[in-house]
């Protein structure tokens, strides 16, 4: 175990120096508090369930204290958003700490989120609200607890500075974890910006520390190339598996690391909806449920052209075109094992979307009516309102389901987090209350297994918690 005070840093992104970040240092939250508290988080750095306690934890996470051997950094990016490219990214109000090294020699990028303006901030405070905070925070912990890859959070903490949004609200910061936080967007940037020497130094450094046993293939660019459209296309079966819609799937929120990053107006569905729009602000539903892998694959294709100084277009063409059935391979072993079905069979994708197709015309509960049928509950069929073709469903299903009830439980979760339940726990914390997003965070540890005492956390939404409007402002 260590402690708090003695983290050990290796700070080797802020080595490659100010062409791909500047020094900033966080602008501290007046008289904070610590919000929530991930113990499984604090282990990634070796650290023990009480160091929360220790004041000197709530100081570090609220910007005003930092290790010495820290060097707080933001990172300069670009992207494509909506579709468009913007030149003009990059950290506008987080910060990257510096990096830990654990004892089983692992980089975690401590990164605080709402420290304050930098040179990137454009129009923006450099801030971010308690609300976005804590969504953030419970998410990444609940992506996690579900087995879907993605960066994770620390912890957040809230001050008395008031933030600007549609009201007026509390600035808060959250401490993120990831193994690196490079983005596809950092890779647009320097093309873009036809620094090609600096392109390639990102290159080197991304597959040094990410990507180390690429370096061992022929051709170490390609092989980078193609297990960042694996993971990507793994990460996006994982979403439509769990029913997760992100919302801003622009490139600047695309981890190289192929994990679910920078979560803003993001939902699991309800009842589902191939078509759903989580975010208000997506006027055209781009970002719609049903459309994610396939915006994917747009955003691997502009990591792609990003890389085109190194590696043939026609090579990357090609290696694009196997995202779509890499993205299908994972996503249909991963239902495979929620339905209980044993064995693959070329009828999977066809029976599959039948039972979705039932579920969207009778707007079925997702979470529910899929945890219902790996317990064999009777109730299931309530969920549908054409009784007779789901009955003529469940008989091909049960005659190949082979999967034990507890194997099928453990792959559907009973506690999801829907919006609702995120936003009363939001409302008490803005209320100075954090005892409901302490509750709920620690309900969404183990998501598979029944909790005594949580069973208003397995209910289907209540009628005001279906149609939460969620904007990109955060
Ligand atoms: P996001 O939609 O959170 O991924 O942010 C997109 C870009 O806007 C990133 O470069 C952010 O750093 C920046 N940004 C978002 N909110 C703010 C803010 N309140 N102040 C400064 N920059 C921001
Ligand atoms: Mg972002």
């Amino acid at each position: 175990m260590s402690t708090l005070a003695d983290l050990h840093f290796d700070n080797r992104f802020a080595a490659l120096g100010d062409t791909f970040s500047s020094k900033v240092m966080p602008d501290p939250l007046h008289n904070p508090r610590l919000v929530v508290c991930s113990e499984d988080a604090l282990q990634l750095l070796d650290l023990g369930p009480t160091e929360a306690s220790d004041p000197l934890f709530t100081e570090l996470f609220s910007g005003h204290k930092l290790w010495s051997t820290a060097e707080p950094r933001a990172m300069v990016y670009s992207g494509h958003q909506f579709g468009a490219y913007n030149p003009q990214l990059g950290d506008g109000r987080g910060l990257l700490l510096g990096e830990v090294v654990n004892q089983a020699g692992e980089h975690w990028d401590l990164h605080l989120k709402g420290a304050g303006s930098t040179p990137y901030s454009r129009m923006g405070d450099g801030r971010a609200v308690l609300r976005s905070s804590i969504r953030e925070f419970l998410a990444s912990e609940a992506l996690h607890a579900l087995g879907i890859p993605t960066s994770r959070a620390l912890c957040v903490t809230v001050g008395d500075n008031p933030v600007y949004r549609e009201r007026e609200e509390r600035g808060a910061m959250l401490l993120r974890l990831a193994r690196s936080h490079i983005r596809f967007g950092h890779f647009e940037y320097f093309y873009y910006t036809r620094k090609h020497d600096e392109l390639r130094q990102l290159l080197d450094f991304t597959l040094d520390t990410c990507y180390p046993d690429c370096r061992n293939q022929p051709e170490p660019e390609l092989a980078m190339f193609r297990a960042v459209l694996k993971r990507t296309a793994r990460m996006i079966a994982h979403w439509q598996a769990s029913g997760f819609c992100h919302g801003v799937m622009n490139t600047d929120n695309m981890s190289i690391l192929g994990i679910t990053f920078d979560f803003g107006p993001y939902a699991f569905l309800d009842a589902f909806d191939a078509r759903h729009v989580c975010n208000h602000s997506d006027h055209e539903g781009r970002y719609a449920f049903h459309r994610q892998p396939l915006i994917a694959q747009w955003n691997v294709a502009c990591l792609a052209q990003a890389l085109t100084p190194f590696i043939a277009v026609d090579t990357l063409k090609a290696e694009l075109a196997q995202f779509i059935p890499t993205f299908e391979q994972h996503y249909l072993a991963l239902m495979r094992r929620r339905l209980g079905w044993g064995d693959a069979r070329a009828e999977d994708a066809e029976q599959l979307d039948a039972l979705l197709q039932l579920m969207q015309t009778s707007g079925a509960d997702y979470h529910l009516s899929l945890r219902k049928l790996a317990e064999d509950n009777p109730l299931v069929r309530d969920h549908f309102i054409d009784r007779s073709a789901f009955d003529s469903w469940l008989r091909e299903h049960q005659a190949r389901c082979q999967a034990s009830t507890r194997e099928r439980q453990a792959a559907n979760p009973l506690y999801v987090l829907r919006n609702y339940l995120a936003q009363n726990a939001i409302a008490a914390a803005e209320q100075e209350d954090f005892d409901e997003v302490r509750r709920l965070h620690h309900i969404l540890r183990r998501p598979f297994e029944t909790q005594a005492g949580a069973d208003a956390y397995a209910a289907m939404p209540p009628d005001w918690g279906k149609h939460l409007e969620i904007s990109c402002s955060s």
